[in-house]
């Protein structure tokens, strides 16, 4: 996955298998890796929360509705 990386301040790809998912206390998924080129963690913020709320993205049950869907 290539996410931004703060040290070079640029997009990086994602070291591979070293990307990890946490969720954070309000509800917000990260995803943290390390940078493939400096070495650094890099976080990024994920979609899919895990709180309340629409359900947006690929997999959301609202893009079955098409009026809704073509908004979105
Ligand atoms: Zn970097």
């Amino acid at each position: 996955m290539r996410s931004y990386c703060g040290k070079q301040r640029k997009v990086t790809e994602c070291l591979p298998g070293s990307e990890t998912y946490v969720t954070t206390r309000n509800g917000r998924k990260v995803m943290k890796c390390k940078c493939v080129e400096c070495g650094i963690t890099k976080t990024k913020f994920v979609k899919g929360t895990a709180g309340k709320g629409l359900i947006l993205g690929k997999h959301s049950p609202f893009n079955k509705i098409p009026i809704l869907g073509a908004i979105l």
